[in-house]
């Protein structure tokens, strides 16, 4: 009932309309699809859209469990280092402010954003949506709120600060025990469901999923993108939005935020320029320490990649593969992965246009997992404070490789990949001409 008087709610739009593919913005008719069945685009294979029912009931339940767990494991002691009769606790929230106090407080900044700020943004900002829709209220601030949680999900990291504790916990394995606090579990139930959360969470829950009213020409033209038919997707809610006549503003009629044209504008000279940023940063990252490990005895500076060699010197090998993987090769390939789509699609290349789309979405969702070096520095800092005994100091090299992880995911975010499909269409069209 609800739906229905929503759907009205925007004139000249219908449920059985049209929707653009994020990826590529190839135009498709919107379809019932069968429970748990999703719908594909016709061209680059990516989700258009899921049917999940009960959305709503089951992501507003595993979204309050996951608050509670946030709630757990900010509040109670993380992890214990136990050295004789000496005993080290740690709040999860150490990591942050150890490097703030190593005076590295960007890096510490950083963990502290992606570790704990980000990740209570998105799960606060979900249930703001979520509980009164689920009783059937429209929440106040629900563009700006559903803004935000869209903004900040790329950078809440708790997967990757999960691994990088791993990684520190066998690290410290041979100077002292370990002894995992509430917190780390409640850590671990946090990361499963809020896994389960996203997944089953449906945006059609708060947007309802409709799309203009077909007239005939897009009918007949449907193979066509979104963009060539005078369409643009709101980058809030996802409605297709006819351009306006000349010199009115071009405004989503569902959740009222500014749409910015057909594509992201200066796409291919910003991303060109994060990734040369990124790509002069990543030589300072390798070269100069991370970190700075003194035991009994000399100083022991240790580069990303002496890191690894110690890991798997101590015969933990598969973790030693895990970071070299994660913080040599994912960043180096990223750049590579990145450099290769801004010069095909620079070129109009029409070349495996599906397996670019995809190398794009894979590289999105990887680059992130680079960060693991970033927390295993903050965390190894915040727990091995033994005077005397063993002490470990943040390196610059830290800071240099923070910054081209971030530099590296703002290049992913601002490469736009309907230009892949752009590109090469207009290519063809020139061609033929
Ligand atoms: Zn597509
Ligand atoms: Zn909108």
């Amino acid at each position: 009932m609800t739906k229905k008087s929503r759907e009205e709610a925007v004139p000249g739009y219908s449920a059985s309309g049209l929707i653009a593919c994020h990826a590529c913005d190839g135009l498709h008719r919107i379809v019932d699809v069968p429970a748990q069945g999703k719908a594909l685009c016709r061209r680059c294979g990516a989700l258009l859209y899921r049917n999940l029912p009960r959305s709503l009931d089951h992501s507003a339940a595993l979204y309050l469990a996951a608050m509670i767990l946030f709630l757990l494991a900010n509040t109670f002691p993380f992890v214990a280092l136990q050295y004789g009769d000496r005993i080290e606790q740690s709040l999860l929230i150490s990591g942050g402010f150890a490097l703030q106090q190593a005076r590295m407080g960007e890096v510490g900044f950083l963990i502290l954003l992606t570790s704990v700020i980000f990740p209570f943004l998105t799960i606060g900002g979900m249930l703001y949506l979520l509980l009164p829709l689920r009783f059937g209220y429209r929440p106040p601030w629900m563009t700006p709120v559903w803004r935000m949680v869209r903004t900040l999900s790329p950078w809440s990291l708790i997967g990757v600060f999960m691994l990088g504790l791993l990684v520190s916990v066998v690290k410290l394995q041979d100077l002292a025990t370990i002894v995992p606090g509430v917190a780390f579990y409640a850590f671990i139930g946090l990361l499963v469901v809020s896994s389960a959360a996203v997944a089953s969470f449906d945006p059609a829950a708060l947007w309802p999923r409709i799309g203009p009213v077909p007239d005939q020409t897009a009918a007949s033209a449907s193979s066509d993108s979104a963009a060539a038919m005078g369409y643009a997707v709101c980058h809030t809610c996802d409605l297709l939005v006819r351009r306006p006549a000349t010199g009115m503003r071009w405004v989503c009629p569902r959740c009222a935020s500014a749409v910015h044209g057909t594509r992201i504008s200066g796409s291919i000279s910003r991303t060109w320029a994060y990734l040369a940023a990124a790509c002069m940063l990543l030589v300072p990252a390798n070269l100069y320490p991370v970190m700075t490990v003194t035991r009994l005895g000399p100083a022991q500076p240790n580069t990303i990649l002496s890191g690894v060699m110690h890991l798997i010197e101590e015969g933990s090998w598969p973790l030693g593969l895990l970071v070299f993987f994660a913080s040599f090769i994912v960043p180096i390939s990223k750049l590579a992965a990145l450099v290769f789509l801004l010069v095909s699609t620079q070129r109009g290349s029409a070349w495996r246009l599906r397996d670019r789309i995809l190398l794009y979405r894979v590289t999105e969702v990887v680059g992130a997992w680079s960060m693991v070096d970033i927390f295993l520095v903050g965390i190894l800092v915040a727990l091995v404070r033994m005077d005397g005994l063993a002490t470990i100091t943040p390196g610059i090299g830290a800071s240099f490789f923070g910054v081209s992880v971030v530099l590296t995911m703002m290049a992913a975010h601002s490469f736009d990949p309907r230009l892949i499909w752009d590109r090469a269409v207009r290519a063809r069209a020139g061609e033929s001409t």
